[in-house]
């Protein structure tokens, strides 16, 4: 009989980096420095707008500045670059983030790359993922950088583990399993990246310590993919259709919750899980920003 899976409540640890960030906020502001983020938001998707909302109301809570900058979905790149350059320059913004995805008429890349890499708190600028590689301090992406803050507060240790990373993205799967593999605390790991074109990728994950799954399909990982006592970390957040709730539809990750809980060691909820994680540490790269732009 196992013991009762625990349960990685991503709440309680966007909330213990949140008090961490608190000295380096009051020693800032003493200076009469407010540690400033800035998004700009193309369009009116209606997922973006509540994640850029969500980001703005964190920020402001904690004693940062936040705002944003709304641009009509026609805006031109040429304009997007100007604003970008305008806050590249701006002394009161230590933090740009342009909300993804962009309408399909802008060159994603070219976005980000416009950024200046001293105030690129996604880390999704080519020289802060450079870095990252390398093992030098850099912005990292805050969804991984969620998961590995994760398992460190519950203390699940990587070091020596097989980890199978489900999802090879820029922003998630490839950054998660270059953490993974450095040298030190929150690596050392052995790791596996499957992705659309593994075949059989039960093979793999029934051999993994640790599941991190990141690939946007609805409870693809299911009981029978898994060995006893893993440590599932579920990325995905995905909507469902379902009639019975008023709104017509649930959240769900990549895993089939109810079906691996038997099974598992311990586990992230979705919602409540990595999602929570994600602002979290885009206010601590911010303070990180802040700190570096102006102490
Ligand atoms: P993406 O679409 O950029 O990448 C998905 C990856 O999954 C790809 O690398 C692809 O190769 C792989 N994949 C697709 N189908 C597969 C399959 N059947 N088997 C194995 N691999 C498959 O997505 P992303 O931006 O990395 O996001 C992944 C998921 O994580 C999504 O559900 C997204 O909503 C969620 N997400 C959550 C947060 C958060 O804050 N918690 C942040 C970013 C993304």
């Amino acid at each position: 009989m196992q013991n009762s899976p625990l349960i990685l409540d991503g709440k309680v640890v966007a909330a213990d980096v949140k008090n961490r960030l608190k000295d380096d906020i009051a020693t800032l502001l003493s200076k009469n420095i407010v540690p400033g983020l800035t998004a700009i938001l193309v369009g009116e998707d209606p997922a973006s707008q509540v994640y850029v909302r969500s980001k703005e109301r964190q920020a402001k809570k904690l004693g940062l500045h936040s705002d944003v900058i709304r641009l009509d979905a026609h805006s031109t790149q040429a304009e997007l670059l100007a604003i970008i350059h305008q806050l590249n320059n701006d002394a009161k913004v230590h933090g740009i983030l342009v909300q993804l995805p962009l309408p399909s008429h802008f060159d994603e890349d070219a976005v980000i790359e416009a950024i200046n890499p001293e105030k690129d708190v996604d880390g999704f600028h080519p020289i802060s993922v450079g870095r990252m590689q390398i093992g030098l301090d850099s912005f990292i992406s805050c969804t991984p950088a969620g998961v590995l803050e994760i398992l460190d507060y519950y203390k699940i240790v990587t070091s020596g583990k097989h980890v199978v990373v489900i999802g090879r993205s820029n922003i998630v799967g490839k950054p998660m399993a270059n953490l993974l593999t450095r040298k030190g605390k929150r690596g050392d790991a052995t790791v596996t990246v499957c992705h659309s074109r593994t075949p059989n990728m039960a093979l793999f994950t029934r051999q993994a310590d640790i599941i991190i799954a990141a690939v946007g399909v609805p409870e693809l990982i299911t009981a029978d993919m898994i060995k006893d006592d893993v440590v599932i970390v579920d990325v995905g957040i995905n909507r469902v259709g379902d009639a019975k709730l008023e709104k017509g539809y649930k959240l769900v990750g990549d895993v089939d919750y109810q079906s691996v809980l038997p099974k598992v060691k311990a586990i992230t909820p979705v919602p409540g899980g990595v999602g929570v994680m994600t602002i979290a540490m885009l206010l601590s790269n911010t303070v990180k920003a802040a700190k570096k732009l102006s102490l």
